[in-house]
């Protein structure tokens, strides 16, 4: 899985007339073996452990690239962030986000894909794509108070 998504970047980069970079491939390498929903900060940490010369805007730049090639997708959860997931073909999943500790917690349900679909039938409309997030406290903050 982790080797098509790099596959896919390498085409991507080569299509484009781009070269190769080692801090690109670094920073690729680091958010394949991440979990997701990172901000560009937050993957900037944890890159910067592992090569203290790769910069922030490297991996800002790298963050979009893999956006624009499809391994990635920017999402906003409403906090002013943008976060990155790994984007998985053929799968699809939707969030809970805690409001209080920032928390994301991702789920499949078949129901309310369907649901979904059917509401959307009724209008006539042909659904290309969705984004469900549900915004409220999380287990681990409700079993606190
Ligand atoms: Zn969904
Ligand atoms: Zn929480
Ligand atoms: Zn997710």
């Amino acid at each position: 899985m982790k080797r098509a998504q790099k596959k896919q970047f390498h085409d991507f980069i080569a299509g484009r007339g781009l070269k190769s970079t080692r801090q690109r491939d670094i920073v690729l390498d680091v958010f394949l073996a991440s979990d997701s929903h990172l901000s560009t900060e937050e993957l900037y940490l944890k890159v910067r452990s592992k090569n203290p010369s790769i910069g922030y805007a490297t991996v800002y730049r790298a963050l979009k690239l893999f956006a624009e090639c499809g391994i990635a997708r920017e999402i906003h959860f409403g906090d002013g962030q943008s976060r990155y997931e790994h984007v998985v073909a053929g799968e699809h999943h939707d969030h809970m986000i805690c409001t209080r500790c920032g928390a994301i917690q991702e789920f499949e349900n078949e129901s309310i894909e369907l649901l979904q679909n059917a509401v959307a039938a009724q209008y006539g409309f042909h659904v290309e794509t969705h984004k469900l997030e549900m915004y409220g406290i999380c287990h681990a903050c409700r079993q606190k108070t």
